[in-house]
């Protein structure tokens, strides 16, 4: 799934290619593509894009009447339309401009779970940003400590949760949790100040290394180009001690470590096992 960092970069393409521009219609394409039956996504038509920015790891489409809320999920991607065929692959909803281009938001996979939420007003107040935690590049040493301690759970799962944090991934969880020298399973009610300290160290240090990698790409890049230490990469040397990278495995992703880097060398159980570490 699209994390903080390639969000992003994403809304910044997207403001410096598409600001300005006149909406002439919004039409989804699909019957779950538009999650909200009021405000009326026509109220934009006729207005130009203000600029696209990004609340946790949802696209923001300001217009002056309205705002559309884009999110994602796993499979989602918004990008200029240059065919706008009238049965686009994986089409969910596409934007149309006056000057003739429009933005088409697709979703591979049958899971149907990216969509578009219209609002009124402040948009960070209203469904589905409301529940956000906050932006995780923006806490301070305190605020992470307090959080913390308000909310234990296994590290890993704590980081991608989007109430208590907003931003970020699997994959940004398994580095960040390297860069600190934490184990993933650690309770986040039981970490020491030098470990908040590195914590809140490797959050920032890996948030601003993937952005700037990411404001280098022209579209938003795949999982496997990205640069990283320890994720998805398994049976790999750890570039910080060289050790073997290695992995728990759940339904619907992987935790990946580096055990001398964070669980003072004990190799986790896998899957059969590691649902207890949940
Ligand atoms: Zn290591």
């Amino acid at each position: 799934m699209p994390e903080m960092p390639e969000v992003q970069a994403h809304a910044e393409r997207l403001t410096e290619d598409f600001a300005g521009a006149v909406l002439d219609r919004f039409r989804p394409l699909t019957f779950t593509a538009l999650k909200t039956f009021a405000p009326a996504p026509e109220a934009a038509a006729g207005h130009p894009l203000l600029d696209v920015g990004r609340r946790g790891k949802h696209l923001l489409l300001r217009f002056e009447p309205v705002t559309f809320v884009v999110h994602l999920m796993q499979g989602g991607r918004l990008k200029p339309d240059e065919k706008q065929a009238a049965k686009p692959r994986g089409g969910q909803a596409r934007w149309t401009f006056a000057d003739g281009r429009a933005l088409l938001l697709t979703e591979a996979g049958t899971e149907r779970k990216a969509g578009v939420w219209v609002v009124e007003g402040d948009p960070l107040g209203q469904e589905p940003l409301d529940h956000l935690g906050p932006e995780a590049d923006t806490l301070d040493r305190a605020e992470l400590g307090r959080l913390l301690a308000d909310n234990p759970m296994r590290l890993h799962g704590w980081l991608r949760d989007q109430h208590t944090l907003a931003g970020l991934g699997r994959r940004l969880a398994n580095e960040i949790c390297h860069r600190a020298k934490l184990s993933p399973f650690a309770s986040t009610g039981k970490l020491d100040d030098d470990a908040v300290d590195r914590l809140h160290a490797a959050m920032g240090e890996c948030i601003a290394e993937s952005l700037a990698y990411e404001r280098t790409r022209s579209d938003m890049s795949s999982s496997k180009d990205r640069p990283g230490a320890v994720h998805h990469r398994q049976g790999e040397a750890c570039p910080v001690c060289g050790d073997t990278v290695r992995a728990v495995e759940y339904r619907s992703y992987t935790v990946n470590y580096c055990p001398t880097c964070q669980t003072g060398g004990k190799v986790l159980a896998d899957n059969t096992t590691s649902k207890f570490l949940k």
